[in-house]
């Protein structure tokens, strides 16, 4: 398989460089062909803004989204993004490593999906209308295609645990393995996530290497969240709520999304 590993850590002698340098090392003996992007050492640009559309006209009013959708539809992205997404279109797999900041993704990889996911590639894609509301969460253009998050917390398991105070790790990951990952296809692998790493001795870092290592063998069998496809007719149209029956009785938020007797 292809696999792009998307790096967002900018010390490559950190704890996530060693990290990243065991999956790859496991996907290559494993006889896949590997792709890095690695982030700081690229010197993306976080942010979304003009520069990002030079065919858009100096004076005309700055609508991200549809500039976006110019141009994608043009051809005229920067060559930066259309590198990023070249390479997602190439792989068949998609691995995005960081460590957990504020609870989420450190800005620089938010501001590569907020780049690369443009409109007409990401999102915006498909049959908007009353019977249809796009191809999207489980459709789209990297439907067959895998993902899964490798993210490494300062906090303890126990703190992200179902009743820990950060909230569930699962809950804090679903906008990004719902949102970002499954809304345009992918299906999205179980996240690795290596907690209270700040002291983490050696033999703790040979205990998470051979647990990368195992996921990394086994990217094409894990069993995916088995998050509801919004065409499978679970959702109404077009107020987009889960129909009424479904899901666990008294559930509400994130958990309504995950179809616990399917399949994936
Ligand atoms: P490093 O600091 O590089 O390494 C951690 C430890 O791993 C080292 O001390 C060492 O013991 C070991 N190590 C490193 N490299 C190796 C190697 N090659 N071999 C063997 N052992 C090694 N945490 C949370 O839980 N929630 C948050 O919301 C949160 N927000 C944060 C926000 C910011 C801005 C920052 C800076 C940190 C935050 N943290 C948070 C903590 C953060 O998640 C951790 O610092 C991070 O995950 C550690 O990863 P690292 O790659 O930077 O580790």
């Amino acid at each position: 398989m292809n696999v792009l590993l998307v790096f967002a850590h900018p010390e490559p002698r950190s704890l996530n460089g060693a990290l990243r340098d065991v999956a790859v090392q496991e996907l290559e003996a494993q006889g896949h062909q590997v792709k890095v992007s690695d982030l700081y050492a690229q010197g993306w640009k976080s942010q979304i803004d003009r520069a990002d559309f030079p065919a858009l006209a100096p004076d005309a009013r700055f609508d991200p989204g549809a500039a976006s959708a110019a141009a994608f539809a043009a051809g005229t992205l920067t060559d930066d993004a259309k590198a990023e997404q070249e390479k997602l279109l190439w792989a068949d797999v998609l691995i995005l490593q960081f460590p957990l900041w504020w609870f989420t993704m450190p800005a620089i990889l938010k501001g590569w999906v907020d780049r690369v996911y443009a409109y007409g590639f990401a999102y915006g894609v498909g049959e908007h209308s009353d019977r249809r509301w796009g191809d999207r969460y489980g459709e789209g253009v990297f439907a067959g295609k895998r993902a899964m998050l490798v993210v490494t917390t300062g906090g303890w398991e126990a703190h992200y645990s179902a009743r820990g105070i950060n909230g569930p790790m699962e809950d804090l990951l679903f906008p990004i393995n719902h949102g970002i990952l499954f809304y345009p296809g992918y299906q999205v692998l179980p996240p690795f996530v290596s907690h209270q790493v700040r002291r983490l001795d050696a033999a703790g870092f040979a205990r998470e290497a051979e647990r990368l290592r195992e996921r990394m063998r086994t990217l094409a069998t894990t069993p995916p969240i088995p998050y509801r496809r919004q065409n499978g007719g679970d959702y109404l149209i077009p107020s987009m709520e889960l129909r009424p029956g479904l899901g666990d009785p008294g559930a509400t938020g994130f958990a309504l999304h995950r179809d616990a007797g399917g399949a994936g």
